[in-house]
């Protein structure tokens, strides 16, 4: 997967290209760049802007679109005409999914497009866009409208619709103390997008919300899951900022997102598993991975619901949340504790068939009896840890998976561990279907 941005330097790394780069990476997609302008900032100050010229411009995208396929495209700051109308005549043909981000003022007061440039904005760049991502001031900008009781958000999404975006998000609208609400126009449909808010100035925000937007759309993800994904991600990048400058934060993204999203597409990837729906148990499945170093079960991401079998599928009924899952997160926990680099966990069917493919394939296995098991962990509703320790107690090889024969009316089970969900999809693939 190859996403472009086209955008400014930011010597600091939090905005524009740079930190495209890191989302991207980050999200373990290649990026390639074209640079429009040079900007001197840091997390304090904004010094000057040096416009790259036409010609060079040019240059960079022809080398791009001669060598390598593009999956998806970032627009960030445009900064003047004569680069607008470069990015617009390479780009017009293109049929893959543009995302622009309406790049104006930087947090730190830089001006970060020419005045004259805004009516070459608005006829060569907005119709670019298969998602626009201003904010309420950048709305406010494009539109001249100010947005009110009188002038709706979907009165002014509806305007820069009519300036040929396809789809129109308008993030910001509505701030309550605790609570920040996006407004989307998606084609005729319109929806608000509520998250909590998190009151820091930081650098950076917008455009790792773009650049989500741009990855969630190149794969695959619908306009509706691609800005859910984008809110979530923006959270955790805001959540996660660092004071590295001596000026404001600047946003990261690397812990909790990369969490997030290597157990999301990994589930994605379970559920694509040939035949996979005999290995889901009567008591469904969950995927779980976890922090580093996690204390409870609320440090364990997993599905608030599970992973259930409807006819030959499996199908992911619930969201990931912290907290989402007791049995798996659990037992994560247990194995966790005594080998604290493996942070991912999945249960399945206890099949003899599965146990054979596991002794074959050379897994470690340990296992526990529930008939073992004392009366008082039983009624302390203690069995999985109890279960996980007595397994791997006397062992000093880190177990790939732990299996129980089921005990008087309860169902025998089977967990895989690893480093990563990833690690753990490449267990189940030798071992499931
Ligand atoms: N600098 C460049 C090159 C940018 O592209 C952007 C935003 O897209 C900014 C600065 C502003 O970033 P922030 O407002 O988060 O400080």
């Amino acid at each position: 997967m190859n996403i472009l941005s086209i955008g400014g330097s930011d010597p600091s790394s939090g905005a524009g290209i740079q930190s495209d780069i890191r989302v991207f990476t980050t999200l373990g997609v290649y990026t390639l760049t074209a640079v429009t302008a040079i900007t001197s900032q840091n997390t304090s100050k904004f010094g000057v802007v040096e416009p790259v010229s036409s010609s060079m411009l040019k240059k960079q995208l022809e080398s791009i679109f001669s060598d390598f396929k593009i999956d998806g495209i970032k627009i960030g700051m445009v900064y003047n005409s004569m680069i607008i109308k470069v990015i617009y005549q390479q780009l017009k043909k293109l049929k893959i999914p543009i995302v622009v981000d309406p790049v104006i003022k930087s947090t730190t007061g830089g001006n970060l497009i020419e005045k004259s440039a805004k009516k070459d904005f608005q006829k060569y760049i907005i119709p670019l866009a298969t998602i626009i991502t201003p904010n309420r001031s950048e709305a406010e900008w494009i539109t001249k409208m100010k947005i009110s009781t009188k002038n709706t958000p979907e009165a002014v999404a509806k305007e820069i619709q009519k300036m040929g975006a396809k789809n129109v998000i308008i993030t910001g609208i509505e701030e309550k103390v605790n609570l920040v609400s996006d407004f989307v126009l998606e084609k005729n449909s319109k929806y608000t997008i509520s998250g909590k808010k998190i009151s820091n100035i930081n650098h950076g925000s917008g455009c790792n919300h773009s650049a989500a937007v741009i990855y969630s759309l190149v794969n695959n993800k619908s306009i509706k899951q691609s800005l859910f994904f984008a809110k979530k991600f923006t959270f955790n990048s805001i959540k996660n900022a660092k004071k590295i400058g001596k000026g404001i934060v600047i946003t990261d993204i690397q812990s909790e997102n990369r969490v997030e999203d290597k157990l999301s597409s990994s589930i994605t990837e379970f559920t694509k598993i040939r035949g996979i729906y005999k290995n889901i148990p009567e008591c469904q499945t969950n995927f779980v991975f976890s922090k580093q170093n996690p204390k409870s079960t609320k440090d364990v991401l997993g599905i608030s619901g599970r992973i259930v079998k409807a006819g030959k599928k499996v199908i992911v009924a619930g969201e990931l949340k912290y907290g989402g899952s007791k049995h798996v997160a659990t037992a994560l926990l247990a194995v966790n504790k005594k080998y604290p680099q493996i942070c991912s966990a999945i249960n399945l069917k206890y099949q003899n068939t599965t146990l054979t493919k596991i002794k074959k394939c050379k897994l470690k296995v340990s296992s526990y009896d529930r008939n073992k098991e004392p009366r008082k962990i039983k009624n302390q509703g203690s069995t999985i840890k109890w279960g996980i320790n007595s397994a791997i107690r006397d062992s000093k090889i880190i177990p790939d998976v732990v299996f129980h024969k089921g005990d008087y009316g309860k169902e025998p089970m089977i967990i895989v561990f690893g480093k990563t969900p990833e690690n753990v999809l490449e267990k189940i693939s030798k071992i499931a279907g």
